[in-house]
């Protein structure tokens, strides 16, 4: 018998995929995941929501493993796409995303790592037949459009120097410079990565890989020798994000609302529910961390059984049709990452065998068995789970 691991939790409103929402069902919806926090009935009505048709370009998970045949692959059938999260390369400063500690380290860039991470996940989920798509094979940029694209937007943003000193006309430059970077690697990269998902690649889902980091501890010039002048931080944790927790404003916002109500109704937010505790509980199991925790009304909490799990108003979250989990396993600038993440990038950039315990691995295998979790079969052969 083929069965999925699909389980749909009737606090995220248990509506069938295939069915129509009711408008009590997207109430509800609203009021606990899409926008608990704010006045969603000044801005949407359910009942006329409910009139309308639903359409997507993605399956579900049961509906893969209905057409799964008996001598079929575990994943067979299932098409995921798979994002290594911001670009990493030179690109990895104006992202933020590159810090090392002390000299003599490796650079630790979060758009290399988690490409790594995502390589071995295509490749290991591709032999149990799944087929995978990744949204950037290197650290490059997959927006067409370069800096040079949004100088004239980043400059009518900045106001201009109010005195004419070379000082501040060289500080008028660079801020421009950054802001058109930015606008071109982050907005716009992020911009053009849903875009690609929705209209060309078309997914069942879209896994979106990153590791965390925590903002750095304020340390006084004697309290530490490293050459950075950064000190690690003692939190690690793991979370995952799906798509929720609106506010007023972003509600207000037509583009904002828009996506919401695509999401809305078009039946991903259960299936990314189900994802999300499939991925969470996978990389819970495989870390051993505690989950991470919000505090604010930027983000919610969906699942008391399931802490690692938050929804939250991400771009990509937010744009992305299908349904979609962000992962956030690891603090990277933490005592226990950091020199776990030297030794992974010590071993590849040795060419030496890699670590029992390679914390990348250890992120990808957690991946695979999230997957096989949420599209794969009862139970699979031990050979093929290897
Ligand atoms: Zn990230």
């Amino acid at each position: 018998m083929l069965r999925c691991f699909i389980s749909v939790c009737l606090l995220c409103g248990g509506f069938s995929l295939n069915a129509q929402p009711r408008a009590d069902e997207l109430a509800y919806q609203l009021s606990t995941r899409y926008a608990p926090y704010a006045d969603w009935g000044a801005v949407l009505d359910v009942d006329i929501l409910a009139k309308h048709t639903r359409t997507a370009y993605w399956s579900s998970a049961a509906t893969i493993c209905a057409a799964r045949s008996e001598a079929a692959l575990p994943l067979e059938g299932l098409h995921l796409a798979v994002d290594p999260g911001h670009v990493g390369g030179r690109w990895a400063t104006y992202e933020g995303r590159d810090f090392l500690i002390d000299e003599g380290d490796f650079r630790v860039r979060e758009g290399e790592l988690v490409l790594e991470v995502a390589q071995r996940v295509q490749v290991a989920l591709e032999g149990l037949g799944a087929t995978v798509t990744l949204l950037r094979e290197q650290a490059k940029p997959v927006n067409p459009k370069s800096p040079l694209d949004y100088l004239q937007l980043a400059d009518s943003q900045v106001p201009l120097p109010k005195e004419l000193s070379f000082d501040s006309l060289v500080n008028y430059g660079e801020t421009v410079r950054h802001r058109a970077i930015r606008h071109s690697i982050v907005v716009g990269e992020i911009v053009e990565r849903a875009r690609l998902v929705n209209e060309v690649i078309q997914p069942d889902a879209l896994l979106s890989l990153h590791i965390n980091a925590a903002p750095w501890p304020p340390v006084g010039p004697e309290e530490t020798d490293t050459v950075s002048g950064l000190r690690l931080v003692k939190s690690n944790h793991v979370h995952v994000l799906i798509f929720g927790c609106l506010s007023d404003a972003e509600l207000r916002a037509p583009r904002q609302q828009e996506s919401l109500v695509t999401k809305l109704l078009n039946g991903s937010g259960a299936e990314e529910f189900a994802l999300g505790r499939a991925i969470g509980r996978a990389l819970m199991d495989a870390t051993g961390l505690p989950a991470s925790h919000y505090d604010g009304q930027n983000a919610i909490q969906l699942d008391r059984d399931t802490p690692e799990l938050w929804a939250r108003n991400l771009m990509l979250l937010r744009m992305v049709e299908c349904p979609i989990v962000l992962l956030e396993p690891y603090v990277a600038n933490s005592e226990a990452v950091y020199p776990r993440l030297q030794a992974a990038l010590a071993a590849r950039a040795s060419g030496g065998d890699l670590a029992e315990d390679d914390i990348l691995v250890e992120y990808a295998d957690a991946v695979i068995d999230g997957v096989l979790r949420m599209y794969g079969r009862e139970s699979v052969p031990e050979s093929e789970e290897n």
